[in-house]
Protein backbone atom coordinates (compact mmCIF):
# COMPACT_ATOMS: atom_id res chain seq x y z
CA UNK A 1 0.00 0.00 0.00
CA UNK A 2 1.35 3.59 -0.88
CA UNK A 3 1.77 6.24 1.65
CA UNK A 4 -1.14 8.50 0.53
CA UNK A 5 -3.38 4.61 0.28
CA UNK A 6 -2.60 4.79 4.03
CA UNK A 7 -3.02 7.90 4.90
CA UNK A 8 -6.34 7.72 3.50
CA UNK A 9 -7.88 4.55 4.72
CA UNK A 10 -6.85 6.21 7.92
CA UNK A 11 -9.00 8.99 7.76
CA UNK A 12 -11.78 6.92 6.57
CA UNK A 13 -11.57 4.84 9.85
CA UNK A 14 -11.32 8.38 11.89
CA UNK A 15 -14.55 9.51 9.97
CA UNK A 16 -16.46 6.41 10.33
CA UNK A 17 -15.42 6.52 14.28
CA UNK A 18 -16.38 10.26 14.22
CA UNK A 19 -19.98 9.25 12.33
CA UNK A 20 -20.77 6.55 15.04
CA UNK A 21 -20.00 8.48 17.81
CA UNK A 22 -22.32 11.92 16.26
CA UNK A 23 -24.73 9.17 15.71
CA UNK A 24 -25.04 7.67 18.74
CA UNK A 25 -25.34 10.89 19.98
CA UNK A 26 -27.69 12.51 18.24
CA UNK A 27 -30.53 9.18 18.74
CA UNK A 28 -29.74 9.62 22.53
CA UNK A 29 -30.48 12.64 22.28
CA UNK A 30 -33.33 12.57 20.41
CA UNK A 31 -34.85 10.28 22.42
CA UNK A 32 -33.96 12.31 25.58
CA UNK A 33 -35.15 15.19 24.57
CA UNK A 34 -39.08 16.65 23.70
CA UNK A 35 -38.44 17.87 20.63
CA UNK A 36 -38.10 13.65 19.64
CA UNK A 37 -40.91 13.30 19.05
CA UNK A 38 -42.60 12.81 22.58
CA UNK A 39 -44.37 14.85 24.34
CA UNK A 40 -47.45 13.93 25.56
CA UNK A 41 -50.17 14.37 23.07
CA UNK A 42 -54.11 14.84 23.72
CA UNK A 43 -55.63 11.61 22.35
CA UNK A 44 -58.69 11.70 20.13
CA UNK A 45 -61.05 10.42 17.83
CA UNK A 46 -60.49 10.62 14.01
CA UNK A 47 -63.23 8.68 12.84
CA UNK A 48 -65.21 6.09 13.83
CA UNK A 49 -63.21 3.28 15.80
CA UNK A 50 -60.04 4.96 14.92
CA UNK A 51 -57.62 6.87 17.31
CA UNK A 52 -54.80 9.15 17.63
CA UNK A 53 -52.96 7.69 20.81
CA UNK A 54 -49.80 8.63 19.61
CA UNK A 55 -46.83 11.54 21.43
CA UNK A 56 -47.01 14.76 19.89
CA UNK A 57 -44.54 13.35 16.46
CA UNK A 58 -44.61 9.89 16.95
CA UNK A 59 -47.94 8.12 16.13
CA UNK A 60 -49.85 5.49 17.77
CA UNK A 61 -53.15 4.19 16.62
CA UNK A 62 -56.18 2.75 18.27
CA UNK A 63 -58.59 0.63 16.13
CA UNK A 64 -61.19 -0.38 18.99
CA UNK A 65 -63.78 -3.48 18.84
CA UNK A 66 -66.27 -5.75 20.50
CA UNK A 67 -63.52 -8.49 20.52
CA UNK A 68 -60.52 -6.32 21.33
CA UNK A 69 -58.35 -3.51 20.10
CA UNK A 70 -55.87 -3.33 17.78
CA UNK A 71 -52.75 -0.89 18.42
CA UNK A 72 -50.19 0.62 15.50
CA UNK A 73 -46.65 1.21 16.94
CA UNK A 74 -45.39 1.41 19.67
CA UNK A 75 -43.35 4.52 19.75
CA UNK A 76 -39.64 4.75 21.81
CA UNK A 77 -39.26 3.20 24.66
CA UNK A 78 -40.08 5.84 26.69
CA UNK A 79 -43.24 6.45 24.77
CA UNK A 80 -45.37 3.37 26.07
CA UNK A 81 -46.51 4.86 29.61
CA UNK A 82 -47.66 7.85 27.07
CA UNK A 83 -49.41 5.66 24.61
CA UNK A 84 -51.05 3.90 27.83
CA UNK A 85 -52.51 6.86 29.27
CA UNK A 86 -54.17 7.97 26.27
CA UNK A 87 -55.56 4.60 25.90
CA UNK A 88 -56.81 5.14 28.97
CA UNK A 89 -57.97 8.67 28.64
CA UNK A 90 -60.26 7.55 26.06
CA UNK A 91 -62.10 5.16 28.31
CA UNK A 92 -60.69 2.06 26.80
CA UNK A 93 -58.38 -0.88 28.70
CA UNK A 94 -54.90 -1.77 27.74
CA UNK A 95 -55.54 -5.13 28.51
CA UNK A 96 -58.51 -5.27 25.79
CA UNK A 97 -55.87 -4.46 23.11
CA UNK A 98 -55.63 -7.88 21.59
CA UNK A 99 -53.27 -7.42 18.30
CA UNK A 100 -50.24 -5.68 18.25
CA UNK A 101 -48.77 -4.01 14.97
CA UNK A 102 -45.76 -1.84 13.74
CA UNK A 103 -45.11 0.15 10.61
CA UNK A 104 -41.60 -0.28 10.58
CA UNK A 105 -38.65 -1.84 12.78
CA UNK A 106 -36.48 1.61 14.09
CA UNK A 107 -36.25 2.84 17.77
CA UNK A 108 -39.12 5.53 17.61
CA UNK A 109 -41.27 2.94 16.23
CA UNK A 110 -40.89 -0.11 17.40
CA UNK A 111 -39.10 1.08 20.84
CA UNK A 112 -42.34 0.91 23.00
CA UNK A 113 -44.00 -2.48 21.60
CA UNK A 114 -41.98 -4.74 24.60
CA UNK A 115 -43.58 -2.70 27.16
CA UNK A 116 -47.05 -2.26 25.65
CA UNK A 117 -46.91 -6.45 24.96
CA UNK A 118 -46.07 -6.53 29.04
CA UNK A 119 -48.68 -4.60 29.78
CA UNK A 120 -52.07 -5.48 27.07
CA UNK A 121 -50.72 -9.38 26.89
CA UNK A 122 -51.40 -9.14 23.21
CA UNK A 123 -49.71 -10.52 20.22
CA UNK A 124 -47.45 -8.88 17.62
CA UNK A 125 -47.03 -9.09 13.78
CA UNK A 126 -44.60 -8.02 12.38
CA UNK A 127 -44.30 -8.21 8.23
CA UNK A 128 -41.10 -11.58 7.23
CA UNK A 129 -38.94 -8.51 6.35
CA UNK A 130 -38.60 -6.54 9.74
CA UNK A 131 -39.59 -9.40 11.99
CA UNK A 132 -35.97 -10.49 12.59
CA UNK A 133 -34.72 -7.11 13.57
CA UNK A 134 -37.89 -6.19 15.68
CA UNK A 135 -36.77 -9.78 17.52
CA UNK A 136 -33.16 -8.27 17.93
CA UNK A 137 -34.28 -5.12 19.20
CA UNK A 138 -33.83 -2.86 15.56
CA UNK A 139 -30.33 -4.52 15.46
CA UNK A 140 -29.21 -5.84 11.97
CA UNK A 141 -31.38 -2.84 10.60
CA UNK A 142 -29.86 -2.57 6.69
CA UNK A 143 -30.70 1.32 6.65
CA UNK A 144 -27.52 2.53 7.05
CA UNK A 145 -25.50 0.97 5.22
CA UNK A 146 -21.88 0.70 5.51
CA UNK A 147 -22.66 1.72 9.14
CA UNK A 148 -25.15 -0.76 9.90
CA UNK A 149 -22.94 -2.24 12.43
CA UNK A 150 -23.88 0.64 14.62
CA UNK A 151 -27.27 -0.78 15.15
CA UNK A 152 -26.21 -3.90 17.10
CA UNK A 153 -24.80 -1.23 19.99
CA UNK A 154 -26.64 -2.60 23.22
CA UNK A 155 -27.30 1.18 23.64
CA UNK A 156 -28.92 1.50 20.87
CA UNK A 157 -31.18 -1.42 20.94
CA UNK A 158 -34.63 -1.08 22.37
CA UNK A 159 -36.04 -3.81 24.19
CA UNK A 160 -37.25 -6.27 22.52
CA UNK A 161 -40.89 -7.19 22.12
CA UNK A 162 -41.96 -11.40 20.81
CA UNK A 163 -42.93 -11.11 17.32
CA UNK A 164 -45.64 -13.88 17.34
CA UNK A 165 -46.60 -14.05 13.64
CA UNK A 166 -44.76 -12.95 10.48
CA UNK A 167 -46.90 -12.19 7.64
CA UNK A 168 -46.52 -11.49 4.28
CA UNK A 169 -47.33 -8.88 1.56
CA UNK A 170 -50.99 -8.51 1.21
CA UNK A 171 -51.62 -10.64 4.69
CA UNK A 172 -55.09 -9.74 6.03
CA UNK A 173 -55.36 -9.30 10.11
CA UNK A 174 -59.27 -9.94 11.61
CA UNK A 175 -60.19 -8.97 15.03
CA UNK A 176 -63.60 -9.74 14.99
CA UNK A 177 -65.22 -6.52 12.71
CA UNK A 178 -61.82 -4.87 12.21
CA UNK A 179 -59.72 -6.08 9.43
CA UNK A 180 -56.71 -4.48 8.11
CA UNK A 181 -54.83 -5.18 5.14
CA UNK A 182 -50.81 -5.13 5.09
CA UNK A 183 -48.86 -3.55 1.87
CA UNK A 184 -45.32 -3.71 2.42
CA UNK A 185 -43.57 -1.13 1.15
CA UNK A 186 -40.26 -1.74 1.67
CA UNK A 187 -36.89 0.64 1.29
CA UNK A 188 -37.24 2.78 4.51
CA UNK A 189 -36.87 -0.91 5.91
CA UNK A 190 -36.87 -4.30 3.88
CA UNK A 191 -40.63 -4.60 5.90
CA UNK A 192 -41.64 -1.48 6.14
CA UNK A 193 -45.54 -1.85 6.29
CA UNK A 194 -48.32 0.10 5.11
CA UNK A 195 -51.88 -0.90 6.66
CA UNK A 196 -55.32 0.35 4.79
CA UNK A 197 -58.43 -0.55 6.72
CA UNK A 198 -61.88 0.46 6.21
CA UNK A 199 -63.83 2.82 9.35
CA UNK A 200 -67.39 2.95 9.83
CA UNK A 201 -68.56 6.78 10.68
CA UNK A 202 -71.98 6.78 11.08
CA UNK A 203 -73.55 6.10 7.67
CA UNK A 204 -70.37 6.35 5.92
CA UNK A 205 -67.80 3.85 5.45
CA UNK A 206 -64.32 5.59 5.20
CA UNK A 207 -60.77 4.30 3.79
CA UNK A 208 -57.69 4.64 5.63
CA UNK A 209 -54.44 4.28 4.73
CA UNK A 210 -51.35 4.11 7.45
CA UNK A 211 -48.28 4.72 5.36
CA UNK A 212 -44.83 3.28 6.61
CA UNK A 213 -42.51 5.47 5.64
CA UNK A 214 -41.03 6.84 2.81
CA UNK A 215 -38.11 8.96 4.08
CA UNK A 216 -35.12 7.70 2.40
CA UNK A 217 -32.18 6.14 4.69
CA UNK A 218 -28.40 5.98 4.14
CA UNK A 219 -28.22 3.11 2.71
CA UNK A 220 -29.73 4.51 -0.59
CA UNK A 221 -26.94 7.23 -0.79
CA UNK A 222 -24.07 5.66 0.67
CA UNK A 223 -24.21 2.35 -0.20
CA UNK A 224 -27.33 -0.01 -0.93
CA UNK A 225 -29.10 -2.90 0.29
CA UNK A 226 -29.90 -5.20 -2.37
CA UNK A 227 -32.93 -4.26 -4.22
CA UNK A 228 -33.37 -1.01 -2.51
CA UNK A 229 -34.44 0.83 -5.76
CA UNK A 230 -36.94 -1.80 -6.94
CA UNK A 231 -37.86 -1.64 -3.19
CA UNK A 232 -38.74 2.04 -3.04
CA UNK A 233 -39.97 2.28 -6.81
CA UNK A 234 -42.86 -0.59 -6.12
CA UNK A 235 -43.37 1.35 -2.77
CA UNK A 236 -44.70 4.29 -4.72
CA UNK A 237 -46.84 1.99 -6.99
CA UNK A 238 -47.89 -0.07 -4.85
CA UNK A 239 -49.59 3.69 -2.45
CA UNK A 240 -50.52 5.77 -5.37
CA UNK A 241 -52.92 2.30 -6.03
CA UNK A 242 -54.65 1.89 -3.11
CA UNK A 243 -58.40 4.38 -2.17
CA UNK A 244 -57.93 6.79 0.32
CA UNK A 245 -60.44 9.03 1.97
CA UNK A 246 -58.28 9.39 5.38
CA UNK A 247 -53.96 9.01 5.97
CA UNK A 248 -52.07 9.21 8.21
CA UNK A 249 -48.03 8.24 8.84
CA UNK A 250 -45.22 6.81 11.58
CA UNK A 251 -44.94 10.66 12.48
CA UNK A 252 -47.38 13.33 13.35
CA UNK A 253 -46.09 16.21 11.02
CA UNK A 254 -45.98 14.40 7.95
CA UNK A 255 -49.75 14.23 7.67
CA UNK A 256 -50.46 17.47 9.55
CA UNK A 257 -51.90 15.74 12.68
CA UNK A 258 -51.56 19.39 14.55
CA UNK A 259 -53.59 21.49 11.88
CA UNK A 260 -56.41 19.00 11.10
CA UNK A 261 -56.65 18.93 14.94
CA UNK A 262 -57.06 22.84 15.13
CA UNK A 263 -59.27 22.50 12.26
CA UNK A 264 -61.44 20.04 13.95
CA UNK A 265 -62.66 22.88 16.33
CA UNK A 266 -63.82 25.15 13.63
CA UNK A 267 -66.28 23.00 11.27
CA UNK A 268 -68.91 21.05 12.20
CA UNK A 269 -67.98 17.75 10.84
CA UNK A 270 -65.01 16.80 12.94
CA UNK A 271 -63.71 14.34 10.36
CA UNK A 272 -63.61 16.32 7.51
CA UNK A 273 -60.68 17.82 8.31
CA UNK A 274 -58.97 14.30 8.26
CA UNK A 275 -60.02 13.25 4.95
CA UNK A 276 -57.00 14.60 2.50
CA UNK A 277 -56.89 12.53 -0.45
CA UNK A 278 -55.21 15.40 -2.37
CA UNK A 279 -52.65 16.00 0.67
CA UNK A 280 -52.10 12.13 0.65
CA UNK A 281 -50.57 12.06 -3.34
CA UNK A 282 -48.71 15.15 -2.13
CA UNK A 283 -46.92 13.37 0.33
CA UNK A 284 -46.19 10.73 -2.25
CA UNK A 285 -45.19 12.86 -5.05
CA UNK A 286 -42.39 14.68 -2.93
CA UNK A 287 -41.31 11.47 -1.15
CA UNK A 288 -40.79 10.64 -5.37
CA UNK A 289 -39.09 13.61 -5.92
CA UNK A 290 -36.43 13.09 -3.26
CA UNK A 291 -36.35 9.51 -4.28
CA UNK A 292 -35.65 10.85 -8.04
CA UNK A 293 -32.80 13.58 -7.37
CA UNK A 294 -31.47 11.59 -5.29
CA UNK A 295 -31.20 8.76 -8.09
CA UNK A 296 -30.15 11.30 -10.66
CA UNK A 297 -27.00 13.27 -8.43
CA UNK A 298 -25.63 9.68 -7.66
CA UNK A 299 -25.39 9.14 -11.47
CA UNK A 300 -23.37 12.12 -11.86
ZN1 LIG B 1 -37.89 5.03 10.49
Amino acid sequence: MTRNGLKKKILLGVAAALAVVAVILVIKWKEASDHGGQQPAEPFRIAGNFYYVGANDVTSFLLTGPEGHVLIDGGYPGTAPMIMASIAKLGFKITDVKVLLNSHAHFDHAGGLAALQKASGAELWVSEGDADIVAAGGAGEPGLGPFRFISYVPLLRYPAPRVDHRFKDGATIRLGPIELTAHVTAGHTPGCTSWSFPVRDGDRELHVVHICSLTLPLALSLGEYPGIRADFERSFRTLRSLPVDIWVTSHAREFGRYRKFSERARVADPVAPFIDPDGYLRYINSAELRFRKLLADKQR
